[in-house]
């Protein structure tokens, strides 16, 4: 993500993972476990930035999603198919969906009971489901979707724009317009369909399928192959110039509100995006996804933009005064490598996404033949708060300076380190290894000190959570 106004404090308070499990747990049916063995999933994934979110018991495979939006009413109807295996012998398990109206669950074909707490769609199977079984589970659904208004991050969650909806929002949104397992470390597959008024556009992630139109509606489809962290998820309804295209041999969409200029500087930064990505991928090694895109939206109401998989969503103020900003495409395609296809396995690691896309920003302007990378560095040392960490954050910064600067800052340190051979390598072995997965901070130190073949822990700490300004390298 990148941001366009500074970090406001997130009013908002964390609880320990333990803590707020049980608390979920007793109001849906107690801590304890079931007399044959089969329990209740967590009602969360344990991760204290994002209480709540996630569940336990369960791994999802894919969703397949089939939704219709009518804008002038603001109604959306959904059907979604999750296909999911059970980690443990499980009695109950938990989806989350904020909002909304639930009128049948079925796991497999049959019916399941299901009842709504708080976020929560809690779903009983009639039988058990054994750990390491597949099973699908199918929720029709239906409402005024609603948007999320956490403080820290501005609007997310499902917004109802002049000419349609934009879903959008880190670290939670999808669950505002399908019932998901809400943090990122499960990740799916994705198929959607979307189903809007005849003229209007509906984008998502993804590659584009066959467009079918009946009685005044027509149907986008979108395909995800690629696991997807559910935040990286986006539906964009409305009235857009969409360019369809190929890139190196993928498809390339890219769509620009209409309201906004056709030539200005929103449609010339977002037509630099195959450029970019292929200096990125000089870099990072190769594109991780299927296909490439991007999104401009006009509704200032988002004050960001948002690495979405394969096609990042960025709000108009980017591209204020007609000035070009390909710096935020350059951040917003980075992420394609750091957050999307390697991705947090908890929020408190969030510096392994934006450090690195920070750091992008940094390599692009030299490239394009602005300031160097090393002077950007040198630049943003003599400004650096060091009394804020960049691992655990804490939930009221986990989009502040530290995580995006400092974070950039420990990247370039470790490259004056080690080398710029050796660097690349790292940088190159982590997006292959951990290509599509999950990881965390440790994971990351642990694999350079392995492709370094040198110890670089007490480096990670200094640059990182050190207290006070670092040797320069
Ligand atoms: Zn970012």
């Amino acid at each position: 993500m990148a941001r366009t106004r500074r970090t406001r404090a997130a009013g908002r308070l964390t609880a320990t993972a333990t803590a707020l499990t049980c608390v979920v747990a007793l109001l849906t049916a107690g801590c304890t476990g079931d007399s044959d063995g089969f329990r209740p999933g967590a009602a969360d994934a344990g991760d204290p930035y994002v209480p709540g979110h996630g569940n336990g018991g369960y791994d999802v495979t894919h969703y397949g999603l089939d939704v219709r939006y009518d804008p002038p009413t603001d109604r959306l109807t959904g059907r979604a198919v999750i296909t999911a295996t059970a980690t443990q012998d499980l009695s109950r398990f938990n989806l989350d969906l904020v909002g909304l109206h639930v009128a049948t669950v079925r796991v497999g074909d049959a019916p399941a009971d299901h009842r709504r707490s708080d976020g929560e769609l809690v779903v009983t199977p009639r039988d058990g489901l054994p750990r390491g079984r597949q099973f699908t589970v199918s929720v029709d659904y239906a409402g005024v979707p609603t948007a999320v208004e956490d403080g820290s991050l501005g609007s997310g969650g499902f917004l109802h724009t002049a000419d349609g909806a934009v879903a959008l929002g880190q670290p939670d949104s999808a669950a505002t317009w399908f019932p998901v397992n809400d943090h990122p470390s499960d990740k799916a597959s994705f198929d959607l369909a979307v189903t809007v008024p005849d003229g209007v556009a509906a984008l998502s992630n993804g590659v584009p399928g066959p467009k079918s139109s009946a009685d005044g509606w027509t149907t986008w489809r979108w395909s995800e192959r690629t696991p997807m962290a559910s935040y990286l998820s986006t539906l964009v309804i409305g009235d857009y110039r969409v360019v369809t295209g190929t890139h190196a041999g993928r498809p390339m969409v890219t769509a620009v509100a209409a309201s906004l200029p056709a030539t200005g500087a929103a449609a010339s930064s977002l037509a630099r995006t195959g450029e970019i990505v292929d200096f990125l991928a000089s870099r990072f090694g190769p594109y991780p996804f299927e296909s490439y895109g991007g999104i401009v939206i006009a509704d200032e109401r988002i004050g960001y933009a948002l690495e979405t998989q394969s096609r990042p969503v960025y709000g108009p103020a980017f591209f204020a005064e007609d000035q070009p900003n390909p710096g935020v495409v350059a951040h917003e395609l980075a992420h394609q490598w750091f957050g999307d296809s390697v991705s947090l396995t908890r929020w408190g690691d969030i510096w392994l996404n934006e450090g690195f896309a920070s750091y992008a920003e940094w390599l692009w302007e030299e490239h394009d033949g602005g300031r160097t990378a090393q002077r950007n560095f040198e630049l943003q040392y003599a400004k650096t708060d060091w009394s804020q960490p960049s691992v655990e954050p804490g939930r009221e910064l986990m989009f502040g300076t530290a995580v995006y600067k400092r974070g950039a800052l420990a990247v370039h340190a470790l490259r004056r380190t080690v080398g710029d051979d050796t660097f690349f390598r790292i940088l190159r072995t982590w997006t292959t290894e951990r290509a599509t997965g999950n990881a965390t901070t440790a994971d990351l130190v642990t694999l350079a000190e392995r492709v370094a073949g040198r110890q670089l822990r007490p480096l990670f700490d200094a640059w990182l959570v050190g207290g006070s300004a670092p040797t320069l390298p």
